[in-house]
This record gives C-alpha cells, structure tokens and sequence, in this order.
C-alpha cells in the first residue's frame, strides 16, 4: 500500500478535463485524503469562487464531509476545516476467483478495508450456477465480518482468469469456467442485487496499482504477471487501457519465435510457451532425470534443484528469464511506459527476473528500457484491485 493517504490515480489537472468538476472535485478530495478547499481550487487550477457551490453540494448529499484540521493551531475565530470524503456513505465488495478458492474484500468509499474473507472453491464445478451461489455465499461472510450497523454495500467487482469484457459486462471465455459468452455482470448483479463490474485478473492487479500502489502517481506504466500465463495490464494517462473489444492485452501470447514451442492456445512461439508454468515443467524430465515428483510439486523442485546447483534445471529458467527480458523489451519499445511493475506470486522465482536477465534489456530495447520493479504483493492484492474496479465504476452512479 502507498504511503500517500487517500486512494485513487493521483492526477493532474489537465488529465482530468473531461470530468465535471463536481466530480474532478469529488476524485481529488478522494486521491489527497483530505484537502482545504483553497488548495482544492489550485489543484484543479479554478478560482476559489468556482468550487464553492459544488463542494457545499457534494456536502449537503453526504458525499464529502467537513473535518477539523487537526495538524493547525485553531487561532481566533473558527478553526481551518479541510475537505474529506464520507467514507462511510457506503461500502464496495472486491471478488476475485481462482480455481481453488474466492478471495474478498471490503472496502469504504475512501478505499479503507472493512472486512475481508475467502471461500474455498471446487475446480470440478464449473457452472455458472455454482459460481453464482459462492459468489452469494461469499458477501455475505463479507457482511457478516463487517458487522451490524456497517454502511450498505453499493456495489462489487468481481475478476477472474481468461477473456472478460468489462464494458459489456461479459465473459467471452476463462478456465475455470465452461460456458462461453455470458452476461457475467448481468447474472452476478441479479443474484447479488448490486451493480457488478467484472474484468480479468491482470487488469485487477493494475487496477490495484493504480488506487493503492506505487502507480498512484505514474502517469503511464505496465504491470506484467506471471502466473498460469503471461498477463500485460496497461494505464495511459492514469486509466487502465482496455482496447477495443475491452479483453485487455495478451502478451503472453505475442510471438518471439516463429514456429516455436507449441504454446497452450494451439500456436506456437507464444512468450507464454517459454515463461510459463506448463513451458518450465515440459522441460523438467530432463533436467530431473526422470526422476518426477508429483506434478504439482515439479515446479518447486526444479527450483530447489537450480538453486542447488543442477545446470540443466538452471538453464530452464535462465531461458525463460531471457524470453521474459524479450517480452519487457517489447513492451517499453511499444508503450514508453514510465515504469514495468512484474507481479504476481511467480516473482518468488528470483531466476526470472535476475538482475542479468534484466541487464539484457538495453540491448533489446531502442532507448533507455524503463525502471522495472518487483512487485510481489501478498494474496489479496487481487480482490483489493477489485474493489478499486467496483469503486472507479460507483463513482460516476454516486455523483449522477
Ligand atoms: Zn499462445
């Protein structure tokens, strides 16, 4: 989490100008935690005059909130009195589904956690039914941590693996799940009687860079997981890029070799077929001799035995370090972004991001590559990007 209080992308004001300002208003109070209202007005860069009637507006509709400035000496007359949000107007609920388990949490509307909870999840029920009813379960252990007399609930995002269409609300297709093109938002909202944003999991671990992490003050930056595949979440000019059909980007599945390996989707030379999970463990009978543990413990002991000293388990991901260099490369030559964020619970896997493997990117890249950080964040970074997601599509319904 960010050291800066508040929430939110910490923009600037001319990246906000197409908003109103009762809403330019609203996001900056929201991004600073609390903010007078001169220095509200100098932000936005408008006169003083101009933001009087929105901000005695937002007041009276309980949205923001008066607060006592404790840090100044109160003086004569009145003491100063900054702005801050009333965060306890209503709640939002972040889901994330894996295909083990459910993950969540609750936040307020200033971004503050107020319950969390996780539901175990069977990989062998793959209806939409069933995930409807966990989903159900699951708010309401949210509610049941929250307490009673906490503010209602206004609204969840939901995130989950595969090619999901935010702005339509649809799942074209996942992993976890066996039906194909469904209104996803459309059925959890019924079931849950709340409105619901559904987005795929990279773009979740964006979204919870850019609300609460060290993307709060970047204004264009790339954040690349890896965990089953290869994910690319993408911000220009402080908002997630969702790209025509709204599905995000497949870097995993952008070429680095022609004719390849043979990659999950059924082509070959994808960048995932090199970094991913599936494209360590084809080459593991080699370098482990035959000798194969369980499968679901391949991965942990070709690690163990590279750190160990086995060259040929080595060599596995000191060539999977070399492709991950190569897909960085294309990014910054694509996107100039101001940073690479590589997160996820893979980046345990040192190899893969060694500082040599990462001293081949000026040699693959036209300017100077960008800084790349490692970002290994714990397992509710997912359902706190997703209740980022939940609080970016309430704020425009809270203020209409
Ligand atoms: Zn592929």
């Amino acid at each position: 989490m960010a050291d800066a209080p508040g929430c939110g992308p910490l923009r600037r004001a001319r990246q906000s100008g197409s908003l109103s300002l009762r809403q330019r208003i609203y996001e900056q109070v929201r991004s600073a935690g609390r903010i007078s209202r001169a220095a509200l007005a100098k932000e936005l860069r408008v006169s003083p005059g101009s933001v009087t009637p929105p901000v005695s507006d937002l007041l009276a509709g309980g949205l923001l909130c008066e607060l006592q400035d404790e840090g100044q000496p109160s003086g004569r007359g009145r003491p100063p009195v900054t702005l801050g949000l009333n965060a306890r107007r209503g709640l939002v609920a972040g889901m994330k589904v894996s295909d083990h388990e459910y993950s969540a949490l609750l936040v307020d509307l200033a971004g503050q956690p107020v319950a969390q909870a996780t539901l175990p999840r069977s990989g062998a029920d793959r209806s939409v039914a069933g995930l409807l009813d966990d989903v159900a379960t699951l708010l309401s252990r949210l509610s049941g941590a929250a307490g009673h007399g906490a503010p209602p609930i206004l609204g969840a995002g939901l995130g989950l693996p595969g090619m999901v269409d935010h702005t339509g609300g649809r799942l074209r297709w996942s992993p976890i799940l066996a039906a194909r093109d469904v209104d996803l938002a459309g059925a959890v909202s019924a079931r849950l009687g709340l409105p619901v944003s559904v987005d795929n999991d990279a773009n979740l671990l964006t979204m919870a860079e850019l609300w609460f992490g060290r993307g709060r003050s970047l204004s264009d930056f790339a954040v690349v997981t890896i965990e089953y595949g290869v994910g690319l979440g993408l911000v220009v000019d402080h908002a997630p890029y969702r790209g025509a059909h709204g599905f995000g980007m497949e870097l995993g599945h952008t070429k680095v070799q022609l004719d390849g390996a043979l990659c999950r989707c059924g082509q070959r030379g994808c960048l995932e077929a090199y970094v991913a999970d599936f494209a360590l463990v084809r080459e593991a009978p080699i370098a482990l001799d035959g000798a194969l543990p369980p499968r679901s413990e391949v991965l942990e002991t070709l690690y163990a035995q590279a750190k160990g000293g086995n060259e040929a388990a080595r060599a596995i991901f000191d060539r999977a370090g070399r492709y991950l260099a190569l897909g960085l490369a294309n990014v910054a030559n694509l996107f100039d972004p101001n940073r690479i964020i590589l997160s996820g619970s893979r980046m345990r896997y040192d190899y893969l991001y060694a500082a040599e493997m990462l001293a081949e990117l000026p040699g693959l890249t036209l300017n100077t590559p960008p800084p790349v950080e490692v970002n290994a964040w714990d397992d509710l970074v997912w359902a706190r990007g997703a209740a980022a997601l939940a609080l970016s599509d309430l704020t425009p319904r809270l203020l209409a």
